[in-house]
């Protein structure tokens, strides 16, 4: 099969690798889509994935395979993947803290993952897409439980105002999952004028340019002087978690899910004299069903964030080099692989048939 390996920083090779087999619980899954995340892109940077890793963690496609054992899934079922498997036995697992797991494993990042023609996955990992949601919208799931699981974890209720930085993929679901959540208004700051465009059709009150606007200025007015309740950091741009603790209310909370890969100069003073909260959010484990029911309802919309569509054979030049480029008009690049086609449904003894 084809699979897209990490060689190293800046170093990823499409090639012809052998097909997994599926191991007792396990399943096989042919890949229908899989999206290019932004620490994929940080890997492909800083090299920080162990060379000879199938990368991609934001997959979904079909069932084709049952390994030994597995009970409840078909072949033929279209699921979405979890891309956090904790041990469920560690400190931070029995506190009910699955992201803090000190044993996690996760595919595409520790585990051989979905950028590739067939992945075989733990059946604890798998949930199956309810109908009406594609393959396509499941490859997004991932990042949508991040935001949702961000959401959630944060300090907003009903009626707060929300500031979200950064209208990139993560951004955009915080920014739906927010106003899910009952926020009264969410601002949104962004540079970019597609992206800008799709936060203002994704529901945001007013979108503000992070150089051209006064921030303090703008924001402040449109939050009654206050400054939002909980401000969103969902870019990894250095000045956007420096302006953070100042846009946001006293007493309100710096949600970071963005990943700065540099160390950010803070104002401890004002975390102080304002007595701010921040907290920050990893991976979305035990989103998933919530995730997939907004998406089932229509409630979350996905679609808007897919800029690119392109080949596996072209992941580097058009994925990866296209998203680093500084005039990049790209938000979810979709590694379309396998396509959503009808599959024959095939039952029997779980051998792989394919
Ligand atoms: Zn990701
Ligand atoms: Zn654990």
């Amino acid at each position: 099969m084809k699979a897209a390996i990490f060689r190293g920083a800046g170093h990823i090779e499409v090639t012809e690798v052998p097909t997994p087999e599926p191991m007792p619980g396990e399943v096989l899954v042919r890949v229908h889509y899989c999206g290019i995340c932004g620490t994929d892109l940080e890997a492909y940077q800083t090299g920080m994935y162990e060379p000879g890793l199938v990368i991609g963690h934001e997959f979904a496609g079909e069932i084709v395979a049952l390994g030994e054992g597995v009970q409840g899934w078909a072949i033929g079922e279209r699921v979405t993947i979890d891309n956090a498997l904790p041990c469920g036995r560690c400190w931070f697992c029995r506190q009910g803290r699955p992201s803090l797991c000190q044993e996690l494993l996760s595919p595409g990042i520790t585990l051989d993952g979905g950028m590739a023609e067939y992945v075989r996955l733990p059946v604890s990992l798998l949930h199956r897409l309810p109908q009406g949601v594609s393959t396509r919208q499941g490859a997004l799931v991932e990042p949508l439980t991040i935001a949702l699981h961000g959401v959630r974890s944060s300090a907003l209720k009903p009626g707060d105002w929300a500031l979200v930085l950064g209208a990139g993929p993560i951004g955009l679901l915080t920014l739906q999952c927010a106003l899910l959540a009952g926020a009264r208004q969410v601002l949104v700051v962004e540079v970019n004028p597609k992206r800008a465009a799709i936060a203002r059709e994704l529901g945001a009150s007013y979108v503000l340019h992070p150089q051209r606007d006064n921030l303090a200025v703008e924001v402040a007015a449109r939050t009654d002087g206050l400054g939002p309740d909980v401000v969103y950091v969902c870019t990894g741009a250095a000045p956007a978690f420096e302006s953070a603790l100042g846009l946001v209310r006293r007493g309100g909370q710096v949600f970071v899910l963005g990943l700065c890969p540099e160390p950010v100069p803070t104002d401890f003073m004002s975390v102080v004299l304002s007595e701010l909260d921040i907290r920050g959010g990893y991976l979305g484990h035990g989103a998933f069903p919530a995730a997939l029911d907004y998406l089932a309802q229509g409630r979350v919309r996905v679609d808007p964030l897919i800029s690119h569509e392109i080949a596996l054979e072209d992941v580097v030049e058009q994925g990866f080099e296209q998203m680093l480029r500084p005039d990049t008009e790209a938000i979810k690049v979709l590694v379309r692989i396998g396509g959503e086609r009808s599959v024959k449904r095939k039952t029997g003894n779980g051998k792989r048939k394919t």
